[in-house]
């Protein structure tokens, strides 16, 4: 059987290699190729993953592709990598799709209970990289599964991070980050001293507006928010990390991921984006995993995992690179980031209540209704809202998806009430 996380910091264990490795070593030692599925195909860490698995077809079958709108690109990558099955969430694209795969051999469905078939179809990995908490329901179906879930989605953490961790464990899924600072965590983590650990902290890049005035940032536009300084990323994580949202969110799931206390988590600026995490232990050691910022790095890891692949990227050339700086954060020009922080503090439904309005925020931003500065600021009136009307921190499934909508329609009742 393959494991869930390797640690479980509610019991404070040692950490314990749950004894894994070995179904997966044994299909990549004798070649079986992998059946594995990927959720978000067409976006940005889904076309890096697909980008890894064509350089090697023979190993990998293909089993579920599946996207939101785009028709025609899913049946493009489905065709070029033989899938069998591909999969449009929004129902609409459904004829676009049949035709386009007319006479392929890869078969076409659409809509949200389609998506969720797509994902019970029996395989031995998963990408969850669907973006926002449209990805919690599929990414939670694929965790049933207990096989490998390599998970990019960090919305599904931050919504409802420890029923999708019980989820995990009670599935026996082997959950592998993929984010490139949990990814470097995950490296970095001694698995016999997870005691010793006294902090983690996760390198942030600063994003576009590191060095502006907070005067300067209220006029950015959109072209200045998605113009990021060193990751290519879809446009939602684009404008979180402008934000200083993302590292936000990313805390959030090292809570979730890691066997650490939220007082134990905590951010640096590192505008290189070459040293991703940092794991400091009681002895003063500090354990760090380094690469050219390429999200196909950690894709690669959780594809190989427990073994070690080539991938296609920039090997890294230190004196190229030359320094290697770092600075602490500026919460009062980031003020996402203070809210990320102080919602993973309080541990009563507001990380869910963050979440949600930040996907209401952010895409007011990209669709050019509100400014830059809103973002951060209505977030803050959605959560002040939602904890004047009395939150409770979220049993169930059900409560989650319950929150997650009351809060998206107070997002949007301030948004209308201040345009
Ligand atoms: P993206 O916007 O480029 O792609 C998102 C994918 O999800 C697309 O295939 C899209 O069709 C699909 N999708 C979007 N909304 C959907 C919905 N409602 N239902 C079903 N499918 C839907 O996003 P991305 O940058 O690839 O990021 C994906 C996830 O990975 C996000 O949670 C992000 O935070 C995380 N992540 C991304 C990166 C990166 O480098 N891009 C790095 C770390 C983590
Ligand atoms: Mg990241």
């Amino acid at each position: 059987m393959i494991s869930g996380i390797a640690w479980d910091k509610t019991t404070e264990n040692e950490l314990t290699q749950m004894g894994t490795a070995a179904a997966v070593a044994t299909s990549a030692e004798t070649h079986t190729p992998r059946r594995i599925s990927i959720l978000g195909a067409t976006g940005s860490v889904g076309c890096s993953t697909l980008d890894l698995i064509g350089r090697d077809p023979e190993r990998y079958d293909v089993v579920a592709l599946t996207a939101h709108n785009n028709a025609e690109q899913l049946a493009r990558v489905a065709v070029e990598h033989n899938a069998e099955l591909a999969v449009l969430a929004n129902p609409d694209g459904y004829e676009d799709l049949k035709s386009a795969l007319a006479g392929t051999g890869t078969e076409a469905a659409a809509g949200p209970d389609a998506l969720i078939e797509a994902v019970e179809r029996s395989v031995d990995w998963t990408m969850a990289a669907i973006t926002g908490c449209a990805g919690l329901q599929p990414t939670l179906k694929a965790v049933e599964q207990g096989t490998c879930v390599a998970l990019a989605n960090k919305e599904c953490l931050v919504s409802a991070g420890d029923l999708f961790m019980k989820a995990v464990d009670r599935a026996g899924a082997q959950l592998l980050p993929v984010d490139s600072e949990h990814s470097a965590a995950y490296q970095a983590i001694d698995p016999g001293a997870s005691t010793a650990i006294e902090r983690i902290l996760l390198t942030a890049s600063g994003g576009p507006f590191r060095t502006w005035t907070a005067e300067k940032m209220a006029s950015a536009t959109l072209a200045d928010a998605l113009n990021h300084p060193t990751w290519s990323m879809g446009r939602k994580i684009t404008i979180d990390s402008a934000t200083l949202m993302n590292k936000g969110l990313e805390l959030i799931e090292a809570f979730h991921l890691f066997p650490v206390e939220a007082n134990q988590l905590d951010v640096v600026i590192h505008p290189q984006s070459i040293l991703h995490c940092l794991v400091e232990y009681a002895d003063g050691s500090v354990l760090a995993q380094m690469s050219s910022p390429d999200m196909r790095t950690p894709i690669a890891y959780s594809l190989a995992w427990p073994e070690r692949m080539w991938a296609p990227t920039e090997r890294l050339d230190l004196a190229k690179v030359g320094s290697l700086t770092f600075e602490a954060p500026d919460k009062d020009r980031f003020p996402a980031l203070r809210l990320a922080q102080d919602a993973m503090m309080a541990d009563n439904g507001t990380t869910t209540v963050l979440n949600a309005a930040n996907e209401i925020a952010v895409e007011a931003f990209l669709e050019g209704r509100i400014e830059f500065a809103r973002i951060a600021a209505l977030v803050a009136d959605t959560i002040d809202a939602a904890l004047r009307d009395g939150i409770a921190k979220p049993e169930t499934l059900a409560d989650v998806f319950a929150l997650d909508d009351l809060s998206r329609g107070l997002a949007r009742s301030l948004l209308s009430d201040k345009s």
